[in-house]
C-alpha cells in the first residue's frame, strides 16, 4: 500500500467515526428539487459528502436522527452580511434625523462602527451565529467594520463563527473615510488575515475609496488569489461623487482600475446602474449580492437584474440573519419591479453555492443540511416546491441543522453555544454600545 492509499483510508476512517445517520428522511435535492425518501449518512469535515446507502466500513455507530415526516435539504448561505450591526436592534434614534442615505451612514452606521470594541465584536458574532443557525444558514459572507478596533477584528469574528460551527468568508471594510492611518490599518488587517484564512478584500464603496486605496486593495486580492467585496451603486450618492471626483461612473472606474477583472469578487446592491454600466459589468461575469430588506429600509431604490446576467445572489446587509425572510422579500419586492418568477428568485438564493465552489472556498459542501419540520396542508413535491418555499416555509420550520457534517442545532437548540449566556452577554454589550453612542 502506498502513502496516498494509506492517507485515503485514514481520512475515510476519520470521516466515518463522526458520521450522522438521518433515518427515514425525505431529501430534497437543492438543484434538481427532486424528492427522495431515503436514509442519509452525512460525513463530517470541510470536504465531507453525503451517502444515500450505508457506507460499508463504519467503525462506530453513527449518531442517528429520526427524520420521519421531516424534509432534509441543503442549508442556506448569506451572501452579504454585516455582523457588526447585530447590537443595533432597538437602539435609540440618532440626535439628528438623517434626511438621506449619506446622512444615515454618517449619523448612524459610521458612529456605531466607531464605537465597537473587542467584546462587542465578539458578542455580535456569537449572537449572529446563533440567529443564523436557527434560520437554516450555515455559512456567512461578512463585511466587517470597526475603525477603533481594526487589528485582529477579523480573527475575533472567525473564532466566534468557528466556535459556533459556521462556515465563513470574511472581509474588513477598507475605506478612506477615517483618514490615512485607518486605511493603512485596514489594509494590514486584510493582508494579515488572508495569509491565514480564506477571505475577500473588503472595501466600503467607490465613493469612500481613493484610486490609490483601490489599487492597493487590488494588489492584495491578486497576491492572495481572491477578489473584492464592495458596495456598488447602493444609492445615487455613489454615482454623484464618482462623477464629481473622477468624471466617470462607478462601474467604468472599476473597469479602468481592473477591479472587474479580479476573480471571486462580490459587488453589493448594484441598484443605480445605467444600461451601458450593466453591459460593461456583465461582460466580466462578476457576482452581485442583493439585499431587498435593507434597500427598502434605507429607501435607496430597488434592484432589477436587467442586463446583469445570472450571477445574482441574496444577502441581508446586516438587517437580520434570516435568509428565508430575505428570499421572501426578494420575491415579493422583485416581482413588482422586474419580470421574474419564484424559480428565478430561488435560483438567486442558491447561486451563492456555485460562487463558493467555483472560487474554491471551503465550508459549503453537500454535508450542510437543514432538517425542516414542515407540516404542509397541501401536496408538496418537485413541481410546486417554490410555491411552498415562498408562501409557506419559514425559518420556524428549521428543527435541526448540520453544518459541515456536525449537528449544531438539535430540536431548535444550539448544541455548542450556551444560548442564554450569549443573549445575556449581547444585551449587556448592546447597552454599553448605546451608552457610547449617546
Ligand atoms: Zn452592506
Amino acid at each position: 500500500m502506498n502513502l496516498s492509499e494509506q492517507k485515503t483510508i485514514l481520512n475515510h476512517l476519520i470521516i466515518s467515526t463522526n458520521m450522522i445517520h438521518l433515518k427515514n428522511a425525505t431529501y430534497i435535492d437543492w438543484q434538481t428539487l427532486d424528492f427522495k425518501n431515503t436514509d442519509i449518512w452525512v460525513e463530517s469535515g470541510v470536504q465531507g459528502k453525503i451517502h444515500f446507502t450505508e457506507p460499508t466500513n463504519l467503525p462506530d455507530k453513527p449518531e442517528s436522527i429520526d427524520c420521519h415526516g421531516l424534509y432534509v435539504t441543503r442549508t442556506l448561505v448569506n451572501a452579504h452580511h454585516h455582523i457588526y450591526s447585530a447590537l443595533a436592534r432597538g437602539m435609540p434614534q440618532p440626535a439628528v434625523q438623517p434626511e438621506n442615505f449619506h446622512q444615515k451612514l454618517q449619523n448612524v452606521w459610521w458612529k456605531l462602527d466607531h464605537a465597537l470594541d473587542e467584546e462587542m465584536i465578539r458578542s455580535s458574532a456569537l449572537v449572529t451565529a446563533l440567529s443564523a443557525a436557527k434560520s437554516g444558514c450555515s455559512f456567512i459572507i461578512d463585511h466587517h467594520s470597526s475603525p477603533a478596533h481594526i487589528g485582529g477584528s477579523l480573527d475575533i469574528i472567525a473564532e466566534a463563527l468557528d466556535e459556533a460551527g459556521l462556515g465563513h468568508l470574511l472581509a474588513y471594510e477598507i475605506s478612506d473615510r477615517d483618514g490615512v492611518e485607518a486605511t493603512k490599518l485596514a489594509l494590514n488587517e486584510t493582508e494579515n488575515y488572508l495569509k491565514k484564512r480564506q477571505g475577500l478584500v473588503g472595501l466600503h464603496a467607490g465613493f469612500t475609496v481613493s484610486d490609490e486605496t483601490l489599487l492597493r486593495a487590488k494588489e492584495i486580492a491578486l497576491e492572495n488569489n481572491t477578489g473584492v467585496h464592495i458596495h456598488l451603486a447602493e444609492d445615487q450618492i455613489d454615482q454623484k461623487i464618482s462623477l464629481k471626483k473622477y468624471n466617470k461612473r462607478v462601474v467604468q472606474r472599476f473597469a479602468d482600475q481592473s477591479i472587474l477583472d479580479l476573480k471571486a469578487s462580490i459587488f453589493v446592491h448594484a441598484i443605480h446602474l445605467n444600461s451601458s454600466e450593466r453591459q460593461l459589468f456583465n461582460e466580466h461575469r462578476n457576482y452581485i449580492a442583493v439585499n431587498y430588506d435593507s434597500n427598502l429600509n434605507n429607501k435607496v431604490g430597488i434592484f432589477t437584474g436587467s442586463g446583469l446576467g445570472d450571477n445574482i445572489m441574496l444577502g441581508t446587509d446586516g438587517m437580520h440573519s434570516n435568509m428565508f425572510a430575505s428570499a421572501r422579500t426578494a420575491w415579493f419586492t422583485g416581482m413588482n419591479h422586474e419580470n421574474i418568477n419564484p424559480d428565478t428568485v430561488y435560483e438567486r438564493l442558491r447561486q451563492v453555492h456555485h460562487y463558493l465552489k467555483q472560487n474554491g472556498f471551503g465550508g459549503d459542501g453537500e454535508n450542510n443540511l437543514m432538517i425542516l419540520d414542515y407540516d404542509t396542508p397541501t401536496p408538496f413535491n418537485k413541481d410546486n416546491f417554490t410555491g411552498h418555499f415562498f408562501y409557506g416555509m419559514h425559518s420556524g420550520h428549521v428543527k435541526h441543522l448540520i453544518s459541515q457534517g456536525k449537528l449544531i442545532l438539535k430540536d431548535r437548540l444550539h448544541t455548542i453555544l450556551d444560548e442564554e449566556k450569549i443573549l445575556t452577554e449581547s444585551r449587556m454589550q448592546a447597552e454599553r454600545l448605546w451608552k457610547k453612542l449617546g
